[in-house]
């Protein structure tokens, strides 16, 4: 049967969705999540899928290195608002098969009425230029840019550098960069149009070199500027204001909004001056788009609690430097729990954990800490080298489970995916 939403798609465009229903739900029955292969059997049967299902709607492209799945569920959430069909890869599928079965998800009868209007996709940023030129985006978000998974993304200034061409390619799309973090302004700069949020807090981004004419970048705080050819900070359009409580995010206007997120920590807070940003570039004023993000508690396991007899735990994901350097910060907000850390390096994590090596573990001090996953012997030697006393173990749903109290496990990708799958 061919359902109201794909009956604009061209014959052969409609038999390839249908297929591409049919694997899905086998893949689903069999237990698998279903999250790219409807995508890629349609693409095998029609090379334009991809476009065909994003013409007409409303597109808006999430990429950077941390932050890409929090912040494209928080837009979402403002653009739908609660019971109303935004098309989103919420499983977190972000190369071009995830995002092509999750705009033939929002096709599916069983899965709201007809094509749903809005889509907003959180994007690998090696495939920005790629979705791009496949979708036509109203709206591109550049979160930030910072090493992750070398062996996998390849070199970050590289990486900045295409989604600056990528971007350049689309000059009627919005977009909204990050001005703090200096690969992600450069790659914001080679945009026609640009909406830059900003934050008043540190940033230890990884760049120290221009991106336009490789000089030296100094900084003082939050600005930056080249020595050599004079490129600076752009100013913040958007700006979060942590200094009153809860936080304010500052609209290009003037107006200011409170935040008054169940999503903890400074990244998340950030994140959501994205999420208002582009809700008030697309019609939703910001004080709609805060009271939306209020109910926000989760985001893929991500910030979940989960209470267990004498006490509760907590998930977080941490897959790499940036990403550990936003979670201390989170950490450093409350009482000092202890903290289960689980490290993998499947595929998905990226072989390489010499990345530890980068993270600044001398700040979990003062914690309760127990090193975990299929690394736990790398963590160990890093958390020794850091003079952060621990113990070992080896199961790190068992570990919360033998500590009281409120406890915190932090997992990188396929760590805090199988720790989520056992406490669910
Ligand atoms: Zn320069």
């Amino acid at each position: 049967m061919i359902s109201e939403g794909a009956a604009g798609l061209p014959p052969r465009a409609r038999m390839a969705a249908a297929a591409a229903r049919l694997v899905g739900a086998a893949a689903r029955r069999a237990g698998r999540n279903g999250s790219v292969i409807g995508g890629r059997v349609a693409t095998m049967l029609d090379r334009r899928m991809l476009a065909r299902l994003a013409a007409g709607r409303t597109v808006v492209l999430v990429t950077g290195t941390n932050g890409k799945t929090t912040t494209t569920s928080m837009i979402a959430r403002v653009l739908g608002g609660p019971g109303q069909g935004v098309a989103t890869n919420h499983l977190g599928a972000n190369m071009p098969d995830g995002i092509t079965t999750a705009l033939l998800d929002a096709l599916s009868p069983t899965r709201g009425s007809g094509a749903v209007p809005v889509a907003v996709m959180e994007v690998d940023e090696s495939y920005l230029g790629q979705v791009a030129a496949a979708t036509d985006p109203h709206v591109i978000v550049l979160l930030n840019f910072s090493r992750d998974q070398l062996d996998r993304v390849g070199e970050v200034r590289t990486v900045a550098r295409r989604v600056g061409q990528a971007v350049a390619a689309h000059p009627a799309a919005r977009v909204v960069a990050f001005a703090d973090d200096v690969l992600c302004a450069g790659a914001g700069m080679a945009a026609q149009s640009t909406l830059w949020v900003s934050s008043p807090t540190r940033w230890t981004g990884d760049a120290g070199v221009c991106p336009r004419c490789d000089g030296a970048v100094t900084r003082a705080g939050v600005q930056w500027a080249c020595s050599s050819c004079g490129l600076a900070r752009p100013d913040g359009d958007w700006t979060l204001v942590e200094d009153t409580d809860p936080a304010t995010v500052t609209a290009p206007d003037g107006s200011t909004t409170a935040l008054d997120l169940a999503l903890p920590g400074h990244a998340n807070r950030l994140n959501a001056v994205f999420a208002l940003a582009v809700g008030a570039e697309l019609g939703v004023a910001p004080a709609v788009a805060a009271a939306r993000l209020r109910g926000l508690d989760q985001v893929g396991g991500r910030y979940r609690t989960v209470t267990r007899p004498g006490g509760s735990t907590r998930l977080l994901l941490a897959k790499n430097p940036a990403g550990w350097a936003q979670v201390l910060d989170l950490l450093e907000e409350g009482p000092a729990r202890p903290v289960v850390v689980a490290v993998n390096s499947r595929e998905a994590d990226g072989r390489d954990v010499s990345w530890l090596w980068d993270v600044e573990f001398e700040r979990l001090a003062g914690h309760r800490l127990i090193a975990a996953g299929e690394r736990a012997a790398d963590l160990s030697v890093r958390l020794a080298y850091a003079g952060v006393p621990h113990r070992l173990a080896d199961d790190a749903v068992a570990a919360t489970r033998d500590t009281l109290g409120e406890v915190d496990l932090i997992g990188n990708y396929t760590a805090f995916h199988d720790a989520a799958r056992a406490l669910t």
